[in-house]
């Protein structure tokens, strides 16, 4: 039998409609020449520690070999450095991995996971990608998280919550007293994802002590990730603290060998290296405060950010035109339709580009 030109298609393999409604993923801009400044993805823009450095390449001399599945060294260091025994860790690729771990262990479709918005924008995706409804929460204007809203918003289906302190993409955190208020009034059959990606970059008195407060609530689960202050996004590798039945659980949900050998390596000598890390977090921190000092004096309202990056609040019609003179001038920024622009933080010179850029822009009397 052969095909005739005007057969009726050929009717091919269905995708599941949750995968077929997904956007197709575009790849975020990345640094092209010399003085482009990659300031899109909230990278460390330091390169590798040293020490760092030499434990994966030790680790790469062993790549013929399957990694630790369990990554024990890991989680035995992990747990030291967390005051936490290894039965209460997750590691996964990147925390984005140990959150896809999280939904596969605890959502069926139909069941509700509630989170703030804007946020993460990966936080709909692998909430779409389990079969399960995403219920976002808007910011309050002032960008803090409400999380009024998000009560009001548990239903019967509700199985997951995440906060992301600090917010990504508004840098603004949730403060001790109102999260640890907030889980008082949640189910306790209510998982809380506390998303903690850039904690190590808050520095306010009153960042939410979240260990203790995962200690006092057990369905409390914290996320962590080696990508941003710890530089090892291209590593992959993040993790979460649970109380140990909910561990053991998202370990069970996660891909065996998805952490390689190198990554576990390199996270067990970044800990190690924790010291030398957090002097270039304070860097970070001081470029932070400079930056958002001098366009708030050039007339920018910028909320104070406890992460690696700046948010500007703009329109499209402010949006696009900002985003264009930031391409032509060698800047990767990240805009959000509707929303605004995030800004990396990075070393000084960059830093410059962006402030001279923004000033100039403000005195042309358009202000975001
Ligand atoms: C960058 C980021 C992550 C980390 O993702 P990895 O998969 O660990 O690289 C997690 N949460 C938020 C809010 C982030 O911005």
């Amino acid at each position: 039998m052969s095909f005739k030109p005007d057969a009726s298609p050929l009717s091919l393999p269905a995708l599941r409609p949750e995968v077929a409604s997904l956007p197709a993923y575009v790849p975020g801009v990345r640094a092209q020449t010399l003085d482009t400044a990659a300031l899109a993805s909230n990278e460390s823009h330091f390169n590798p520690l040293p020490s760092v450095r030499q434990a994966v390449f030790g680790a790469a001399a062993t790549m013929n070999r399957y990694p630790d599945a369990a990554s024990v060294a890991l989680r035995a260091r992990l747990a030291q450095h967390l005051e936490a025994t290894p039965d209460e860790i997750v590691v996964g690729a990147g925390s984005l991995g140990v959150l896809s771990q999280i939904m596969s262990a605890y959502c069926r479709p139909g069941d509700e996971v509630i989170f703030p918005w804007r946020s993460f924008e990966a936080y709909p995706l692998v909430v779409q990608l389990a079969g399960a409804t995403s219920v976002p929460v808007p910011l309050r204007p002032d960008e803090s998280h409400d999380l009024d809203g998000i009560l009001a918003a548990i239903t019967n289906r509700t199985r997951v919550i995440i906060i992301c302190t600090p917010n990504n993409p508004t840098g603004v955190p949730v403060p001790h007293a109102e999260l640890a208020k907030f889980l008082e009034s949640v189910r306790s059959d209510v998982l809380v994802i506390i998303d903690e990606a850039y904690i190590e970059y808050a520095t306010a008195k009153d960042t939410a002590n979240s260990l203790a407060l995962y200690r006092q609530h057990p369905n409390v689960c914290l996320l962590r990730t080696f990508s941003k202050a710890y530089g090892l996004a291209g590593l992959r590798i993040g993790y979460a603290l649970a109380t140990p039945g909910i561990a053991e659980g998202l370990r069970k949900a996660g891909l065996p060998f998805s952490v390689s050998a190198l990554a576990q390596q390199a996270a067990i000598t970044s800990l190690d290296a924790r010291a030398e890390m957090l002097t270039r977090v304070q860097a970070v921190v001081c470029e932070r405060e400079r930056i958002l000092l001098s366009l708030r004096s050039a007339g920018y309202d910028i909320p104070d950010s406890q992460a690696n990056f700046l948010w500007l609040r703009c329109g499209d019609e402010t949006r696009v035109p900002l985003e264009e003179r930031f391409q032509s001038a060698g800047i990767l920024v990240r805009g959000y339709a509707r929303d605004g622009i995030r800004i990396s933080v990075a070393d000084a010179e960059a830093n410059n580009r962006v402030i001279n850029l923004l000033a100039a822009q403000a005195t042309g009397a358009v202000s975001c």
